[in-house]
């Protein structure tokens, strides 16, 4: 089994920034991608802030905070990934996007190299077959932030490659993350699981069973979860929320997967959650306050 060294990163935002850091950070060298030069700058700028708050607490040193910036490399030409052991791709999550940017990867890449897509909800085997390498295709799902959750679910396509699985999960242990296999089925494990409890939570608020507060403290306080279903929600965003339950609904067809109509209303008026400074909760104080 050929071993990775050069990694590739499309998408320089929260998600590809964090794993263009924890590459980095892990001693590979990384070359990471976007549209344009100021996407570049604010990805690389929050991986900054990252690694100077980990110094800040003492977690790492001055001089490793620099190695790992040095290991990244910037570009916006595609050519670049033409040394590239490993492309994950983490951009938009858009199919025509992301088989848009395959199209333009694939002719530079070595014939030996890999692909793994971060996506959260599109079908692995549909997107390694937009490819010229399924079998060289998987998914490998980071959580958000990426430098600070443990988990990665490993995603096989229906041509995904066993030596392809093995390498991609040899290097996500060199990340220092735990990965979890999953079958290629509508929004993996966490999210089918994870989802519909947020969902559920949105229909008692929506039924009036408690208030925001009740619901929150009652998950924390009784299923030992360290954030409420409400406040993780305004965390994810009430869009991609609804997104993941779509993807639930369409792909399995089965109406315990239905939207609730609260959280489409909130989608609808804009109220994303903590990006758009009002969700469940109103950001716009000190300290966020409840909305219901
Ligand atoms: P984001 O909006 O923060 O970042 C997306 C980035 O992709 C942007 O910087 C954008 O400029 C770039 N981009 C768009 N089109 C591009 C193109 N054609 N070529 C190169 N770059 C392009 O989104 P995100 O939250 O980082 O999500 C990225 C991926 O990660 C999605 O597939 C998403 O489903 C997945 N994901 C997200 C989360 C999460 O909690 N946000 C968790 C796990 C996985």
């Amino acid at each position: 089994m050929a071993a990775i060294q050069k990694i590739g990163v499309i998408g320089a935002g929260q998600m590809g920034a964090g794993i263009a850091h924890v590459c980095a950070a892990s001693g590979f060298d990384v070359i990471l991608l976007d549209v344009s030069d100021e996407a570049l700058k604010k990805g690389l700028g929050s991986i900054d802030k990252n690694l100077s708050r980990q110094l800040s607490k003492g977690k790492i040193t001055e001089a490793f905070k620099a190695e790992t910036l040095s290991r990244i490399k910037l570009t916006t030409v595609y050519a670049d990934f033409g040394d590239s052991d490993l492309v994950i791709e983490a951009a938009t999550e858009d199919e025509q996007v992301k088989r848009k940017i395959f199209q333009l990867l694939c002719p530079v890449l070595k014939p030996e190299a890999y692909i793994a897509s971060n996506t959260s909800s599109i079908s692995i085997t549909r997107l390694g077959a937009s490819t010229d390498r399924p079998t060289k295709f998987m998914g490998m799902h980071f959580m958000n932030p990426v430098p600070v959750m443990q988990l990665v679910e490993l995603i096989r396509g229906i041509a995904t490659g066993e030596e392809t699985f093995a390498l991609v999960r040899e290097m996500t242990l060199k990340l220092g993350k735990s990965p979890v296999s999953s079958e290629d089925f509508p929004a993996f494990i966490v999210n089918r699981i994870l989802l519909p409890m947020i969902n559920e939570a949105v229909y008692t608020l929506y039924e009036g069973v408690g208030s925001v507060d009740s619901i929150d403290t009652a998950l924390r306080l009784g299923a030992n979860h360290p954030m409420g279903p409400l406040e993780l929600a305004d965390f994810i965003g009430l869009d991609t929320c609804l997104a993941i339950m779509h993807v639930l609904h369409d792909g399995l067809a089965d109406s315990k997967y239905r939207p609730c109509p609260l959280l489409v209303k909130y989608v609808e008026a804009g109220w994303l959650g903590r990006k758009t400074g009002r969700g469940f909760y109103d950001y716009s104080g000190e300290k966020p306050v409840p909305t219901r």
